[in-house]
């Protein structure tokens, strides 16, 4: 039979090699095509009594097996559960059959049949899907390879390993291994997965199929040890055995506090250990298949999947760039200014395989790009994670320079001075008056409007904002700014530049605070307002934690600098005179900054301490400049308060076309500020609780505690016709 996407070839001894090889794909997925494959094969293996053994493969260099098509789970449209449930248990019932040979488990615990031995032979990563094909295999042996990831990640879209991965971790590596991989989803590498009993053989990469067949051979007929009589999980299992009993008090506790009770996955990951413990293995995997098709069927693992997978992949392909425009050869980028946010560009553009210059006021400023690339590169030779060799090669990558002649052969300007619209003015002149002259100048801007900027340009329609996040290093949001003027160049060549730097991109319009700064300081501000009320601010950071946030409002706001912030606040009112509109903040941040000296976590702490060597806590000084009340608010009114805080400024911006749809603004909240990832993002959020429950919120808020609680009016309107954010934007 031929298959396609997936050769077999039997040799002389009977050994089947298969080598699953997706057409027209750069890396194996399960789809619909390779499981209908992969089943028939199974089908014919197991009848076949010429065929004695089998090795699977993958005939991508890229790697094994990288898990289920997402794409596939995520549209899945099952009409009932029961059909749902047949659907997902489809994979787990071929690979079992592989495993068994066909054989029932009776006759195997009996020793009255046996299986054909089946080894795979990993090349490369085998993530879920991926690995639990190498778990359902007799033998693994996998390159070896430090860096080849081996894991079970679906918990990151709100799933489980749903073909047999919560059983058969758990027989090879014990509850407490299994436990940590499927719960955090974290990828090992092989001598880690060898030390954990889940593969048995690490080789030279050239090897893994001869040593495979190597092992068929001499193994012909093989049972899982799950299958056989006496059968005891590694480090025990089940209801009465003592270690196993402590293992899951534990481990349900310590489930609910990373979690907050926001990722059901991983309370239905601890429940498919405990329950797949005290069964035959034949109805662990129906239970298996049973969470996960309660899982698929929430919204959550489906806003998760289009959000964090889907859309975020699309993005960073670059859905947002004009197709006409030919692909860009950036090869050297000049960067100007060498400070925070210069050093930190510079640094994701050698990584992303450029040049750079850097060029600063002296010599001695634009050192500092050199220094600070320096510094990241040390801390990862000191652990072994990089080579001098390979750091000196960065290094020397980076031309620091105070001579706007050094920018004459640059393919892209990415500008991070002062800011200052003079001296921005200034350096856009004296670089325009050296660089080529289709080159594209970005302005790394966070408040000057990217119009406004232009108009110091010669040539406006190549000027563009490019908006990073400090650290640039670390956070992964890219905002891209078209201006008035700005041509489909300009944009295009932004994201080929973000392309090679691996960011997620959104492209948003050119207002003040563009997208994400017109969301996290209303945010930030309720926290404040609450503080204000007399509201525990312990109360407060943790209903922000218990919502998913990443941090609380109040340490965001030391990590941002108070005073950066009555900064912001006197800036925007001599800005806009009269139609500055109070957030009621102010009179907090000058007490703090000015009366109290607490300007944030860079000097003198803010709301926290922060002790030398110690762990941050709440400054208990607070409560004498702002008492706590003998009333306060349940836990659920907080999160609600701080959860709408960002859910209504994030809906404006989207009904004002601030960003386009609801895509960017879901991957901007969650990338750009860490939104709670488990909702998928604000618009997400707001489908999935309907546009009509939101409204009713927010408007009962805004009559609780003011006007800045007001859903847009056109969100009204959907809520009254019942439409749906996504689908109407689609
Ligand atoms: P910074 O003060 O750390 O660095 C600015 C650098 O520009 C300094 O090294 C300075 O010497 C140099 N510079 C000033 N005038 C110059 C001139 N005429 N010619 C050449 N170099 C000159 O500031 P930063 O935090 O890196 O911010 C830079 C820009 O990035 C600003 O526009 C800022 O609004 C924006 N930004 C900052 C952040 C942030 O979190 N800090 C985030 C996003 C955007």
């Amino acid at each position: 039979m031929s298959y396609e996407t997936l050769s077999v070839e039997v040799d002389g001894d009977g050994i089947a090699l298969v080598t699953i090889d997706l057409p027209g794909q750069s890396m194996n997925v399960w789809n619909e095509a390779l499981m209908s494959d992969f089943a028939k094969w199974v089908d014919e293996f197991v009848a076949d009594d010429n065929v004695k053994g089998a090795v699977i493969t993958s005939g991508k260099e890229s790697g094994f097996l990288a898990g289920a098509d997402l794409g596939m789970l995520g549209g899945s449209s099952a009409s009932s559960m029961k059909e749902a449930f047949e659907n997902a248990f489809t994979l787990n019932s071929v690979l079992r059959k592989l495993e068994t040979g066909g054989n029932s488990a009776k006759d195997l615990i009996k020793g009255n049949a046996h299986a054909k031995p089946v080894a795979a032979a990993v090349n490369g990563l085998a993530l879920g899907g991926g690995l639990e094909l190498v778990l359902a295999s007799h033998h693994r042996v996998v390159a070896d390879n430090p860096k080849l990831q081996l894991g079970v990640p679906e918990v990151q879209v709100g799933l489980l390993p749903g073909a047999g991965g919560t059983q058969r971790l758990p027989r090879l590596a014990g509850l407490q291994n299994a436990a940590m991989l499927a719960t955090q989803g974290r990828p090992i590498d092989p001598a880690t997965a060898k030390a954990q009993g889940i593969v048995q053989e690490v080789v030279p990469a050239g090897e893994v199929v001869a040593k495979a067949k190597e092992w068929v051979k001499a193994n012909p007929k093989v049972t899982q040890p799950w299958d056989k009589k006496g059968f005891k999980f590694p480090g025990g299992g089940g209801a009465m055995d003592p270690r196993a009993v402590q293992f899951f008090v534990g481990a349900n506790a310590m489930g609910q506090k990373e979690t907050k009770h926001n990722y059901p996955a991983v309370q239905s990951i601890l429940s498919c250990l405990y329950e797949g413990s005290i069964v035959p293995f034949d109805t662990a995997i129906r239970i298996e298949s049973k969470y996960f098709t309660k899982l698929l069927a929430d919204p959550q693992a489906k806003n998760m999947i289009r959000t964090l997978f889907i859309n975020k992949q699309a993005a960073e392909k670059g859905a947002a760039r004009p197709k006409d425009v030919p692909a860009s050869d950036l090869k050297t980028v000049g960067v100007l200014g060498a400070g925070l946010m210069g050093a930190g560009i510079t640094h994701v553009a050698v990584k992303g395989g450029m040049n750079v210059v850097v060029l600063d006021r002296d010599m001695d400023a634009a050192q500092n790009a050199v220094a600070y690339s320096k510094k990241i590169l040390d801390k990862r030779v000191s652990r072994g994670k990089l080579t001098q060799d390979a750091a000196d090669a960065f290094l020397a990558k980076i031309k620091p320079t105070a001579d706007y002649n050094d920018l004459k052969d640059v393919d892209l300007i990415i500008e991070a001075v002062f800011e200052d619209p003079d001296v921005k003015a200034d350096v856009i002149k004296k670089t325009e008056a050296v660089i080529g002259e289709d080159v594209i100048f970005a302005s790394n801007t966070s408040t000057l409007p990217i119009t406004g900027l232009a108009r110091h340009s010669e040539r406006p329609e190549q000027f563009i904002g490019m908006h990073f996040f400090s650290p640039v290093e670390k956070m992964p949001l890219l905002e891209i700014i078209p201006g008035k003027e700005s041509g489909d160049k300009a944009l295009a060549v932004a994201l080929d530049f973000n392309r090679k730097i691996r960011k997620t991109p959104i492209v948003v319009s050119d207002v003040r605070g563009f997208y994400t700064n017109r969301v996290v300081p209303p945010y930030i501000n309720e926290a404040m307002l609450m503080v204000k009320e007399g509201v525990k601010p312990a109360l407060i950071e943790n209903a922000a934690a218990g919502l998913g946030m990443p941090v609380g409002p109040l340490a965001l706001t030391d990590e941002t600098s108070l005073s950066l912030g009555l900064m912001l606040s006197r800036s925007t009112k001599k800005e806009l005179g009269d139609d500055y509109q109070p957030t009621g903040t102010e009179d907090l941040l000058e007490k703090m900054v000015e009366g109290l000296g607490r300007h944030g976590r860079k000097s003198g702490g803010g709301f926290y301490e922060y002790p030398e060597g110690a762990k941050k806590h709440l400054w208990q000084g607070l409560s004498e400049h702002f008492p706590i009340a003998d009333e306060q608010p349940s836990m659920d009114e907080v999160k609600e308060r701080l959860l709408y805080a960002q859910l209504i400024p994030a809906s404006h911006c989207l009904a004002d076309g601030i960003v386009p749809d609801p895509t960017s603004a879901d991957l901007g909240a969650i990338f750009g500020w860490g939104f709670a990832p488990w909702t998928g993002g604000p618009m997400s959020y707001i489908d999935t609780i309907g546009v009509e429950d939101f409204v009713r919120t927010a408007e009962s808020l805004a009559q609780r505690y003011g006007e800045r609680f007001h859903p847009p009016a056109s969100f009204r309107d959907k809520a009254q016709s019942g439409e749906k954010l996504y689908s109407a934007a689609a």
